[in-house]
């Protein structure tokens, strides 16, 4: 693992060359060819004849500090200590012998973590944030992602498509996770329903009301307490 960390800046993101493996650090922009040993697995070679093994794995996207430092602990015993996030929010491990793929595969599996996402596969959904962050969603990308991959799941393993596919969800048209082939918008399809004695001690009834694009919801006194009204004739779903 990196051990001389420079001090922290204010802005932009942090120096990769630190975090990169020293075989890839060496041979940077030196790639003479790569290619694809099997699903999850990817071999770059360079000129100066080194090789590095690439195992994907996906990932939940929102990890728990305990799965990452399970992720870790896998990096540090069967990899060299080197790890990479891509895009869709798949964890990389590199090696630069082939013989120790399969035990770090072997290590995966067991942890219960999928191994594939690469080449003519389903790659991981990316997904909007849903509600671990954002205050507008109706519903939750991230939920509709886990059953959508326990059904892709062989797809994922495989790579069994004419071409790679990617999937997006999202919670909204914003569609802040990310482009895909396919992009799927998951949104109540009904006015939302109220329930009246939780909103005074729960719910920010400016903001709700605020985030109402056509002013459906407006701030209403129901059995003495402060509530909300939905006008259904006025709400879009
Ligand atoms: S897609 Fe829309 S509702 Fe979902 S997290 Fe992004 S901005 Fe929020
Ligand atoms: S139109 Fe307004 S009331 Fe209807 S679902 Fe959208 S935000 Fe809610």
């Amino acid at each position: 693992m990196a051990k001389d960390m420079r001090e922290p800046i204010e802005s932009g993101c942090p120096d990769p060359w630190q975090y990169m493996h020293p075989t890839m650090r060496k041979n940077f922009g030196q790639r003479k060819y790569h290619d694809h040993p099997r699903p999850g697995v990817l071999r770059h070679v360079a000129y100066s004849g080194d090789e590095i093994w690439t195992v994907r794995a996906g990932t939940q996207r929102i990890l728990d500090v305990f799965t990452l430092r399970k992720l870790c602990d896998i990096g540090d015993e069967f990899a060299d200590g080197y790890v990479h996030f891509t895009l869709r929010s798949n964890i990389e491990y590199m090696v630069t012998e082939e013989s120790r793929v399969d035990p770090l595969i072997n290590a995966l599996e067991e942890a219960g973590f999928i191994v594939g996402g690469t080449q003519n596969s389903v790659a991981m959904i990316s997904h909007t944030q849903g509600w671990l962050h954002c205050d507008i969603p109706g519903t939750d990308a991230s939920g509709v992602v886990k059953s959508m991959m326990d059904e892709l799941i062989d797809e994922f393993r495989n790579a069994n498509m004419p071409n790679r596919v990617h999937l997006t969800t999202s919670c909204c048209q914003i569609n802040c996770g990310g482009q895909g082939d396919i992009a799927i918008n998951i949104q109540h399809t009904k006015p939302p329903k109220i329930n009246h004695d939780l909103v005074a001690n729960v719910c920010e009834r400016p903001s709700v009301v605020a985030r109402c694009p056509v002013a459906a919801i407006r701030p209403a006194m129901v059995n003495g307490k402060p509530s909300l009204e939905v006008d259904e004739r006025k709400c879009i779903c």
